[in-house]
């Protein structure tokens, strides 16, 4: 089977994480910190905190804006369910806005639409979770100007997007958020095993999420209430969890790190080979939006189904059964049962729904050979076809 993701692991990343096992330290010691100063060089962003993933990542960015009961949670429906549940850890309530049906994130009319209906019944969002499908950025200037009309926050949900540019800065810089969050799992763009990071530039949230990362614990004598009992005193001032990312995990981020480039450049090559030899099926292919730079976690491409003769099911079914590990991104949160359960009906984001019908994730990795490619297209070929 050809994945639809796959990690890459050379001998460097295995020697730095054999490195740190016959270290002294295998939690807490200089990798975390190694990991997160390449992640703010590459993204010029002020401040970086690794965390043992994404998930963890948005709950942490969720408690830092001050999310809790009574306050709104809005993100795209077309997204892993992670991007929603945080907003459900912290007591929120959660709601979705439709996509763009041509870059498959979040819809910009779709949202002011939704804010003038939210002012009028005194019901606006404090979080707002733009996710950057597939690698591609969402148009954060023009979320950016929302948030300033309508007072929301923002975290980008990057978890597809590390290594690629928006209006020629890095996703991660957060100019036009107040977070950003990275998603480290192998099939990601970057592996640390399990792994997530928040990027900001502020001081303050950042302070907030290193004390979340670490039961709300803190060494720091300015942010203490009492003196300092003696050499081992620490206090809790929060309510945190142990969201710590380990040494092994960071050394293995350190080394993954110097390759990024290549490997979204590799990722270039292959959706340039795949739009080129698609480009005559019955079949849509990624759209780019004009000032971005896709980090290309994903190649989805939706089937045009008034001229193909198998339904979107058959066309899928095939493809794995030949040996094609196609994968589907992703089933829209509102139609889960725990959503449904929430009050989402089928029907309530159209645009999601109709791409849920049509959408395929083709294999996309750094280590696909050419050859792989080639079986792909040609197997993709001969179904729609026949
Ligand atoms: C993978 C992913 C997450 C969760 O990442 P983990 O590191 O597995 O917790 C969140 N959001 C999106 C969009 C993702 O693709």
């Amino acid at each position: 089977m050809i994945p639809y993701g796959k990690q890459e692991i050379t001998q460097q990343d295995v020697d730095a994480v054999v490195d740190v096992l016959k270290s002294d330290f295998l939690t807490q010691g200089p990798q975390v910190p190694a990991f997160e100063a390449a992640l703010m060089a590459h993204t010029s962003a002020g401040f970086a905190l690794a965390v043992n993933s994404a998930t963890s990542a948005l709950h942490i960015a969720c408690l830092a804006l001050g999310l809790g009961q009574g306050d709104r949670l809005w993100t795209t429906p077309v997204t892993f369910v992670a991007s929603a549940n945080c907003g459900l850890y912290c007591g929120a309530d959660v709601d979705f806005i439709d996509i763009d049906p041509q870059t498959y994130n979040m819809s910009i009319s779709a949202l002011e639409a939704k804010l003038i209906q939210a002012k009028a019944t005194d019901s606006l969002p404090k979080v707002i979770i733009p996710v950057h499908l597939c690698g591609q950025s969402c148009d954060m200037k023009a979320i950016h100007t929302l948030s300033k009309e309508y007072g929301f926050k923002i975290i980008e949900d990057a978890s597809h997007a590390i290594g690629g540019r928006y209006l020629d800065n890095s996703i991660g810089c957060c100019e036009y958020s107040d977070i950003t969050v990275f998603s480290f799992h192998p099939v990601k763009i970057v592996t640390t095993a399990e792994g997530g990071a928040v990027m900001t530039n502020s001081q303050e949230l950042a302070d907030k999420m290193a004390l979340y990362r670490s039961h709300g614990i803190t060494r720091d004598e300015t942010k203490m209430q009492n003196a300092s009992h003696g050499g081992w005193y620490y206090e809790q001032i929060d309510l945190g969890f142990n969201y710590r990312m380990t040494e092994l995990q960071a050394a293995l981020g350190v080394t993954q790190m110097t390759r990024l480039d290549d490997f979204v450049s590799v990722r270039h090559k292959l959706a340039i080979r795949y739009n080129q030899l698609l480009e005559d099926l019955p079949i849509t292919l990624p759209y780019q939006l004009e000032g971005t730079y896709s980090g290309l976690h994903l190649y989805v491409i939706r089937l045009q189904l008034d001229n193909i003769s198998k339904t979107h099911k058959e066309v899928f079914d095939v493809l794995r059964e030949q040996g094609i590990g196609v994968n589907l991104h992703y089933i829209p949160v509102h139609i889960h049962p725990y959503y449904q359960e929430l009050g989402f009906k089928i029907g309530d984001f159209p645009e999601s729904e109709r791409y849920y019908q049509e959408a395929i994730s083709l294999p996309m990795f750094h280590v696909m050979t050419e050859e792989q490619q080639d079986t792909v297209i040609r197997v993709l070929s001969s179904v729609l076809e026949g």
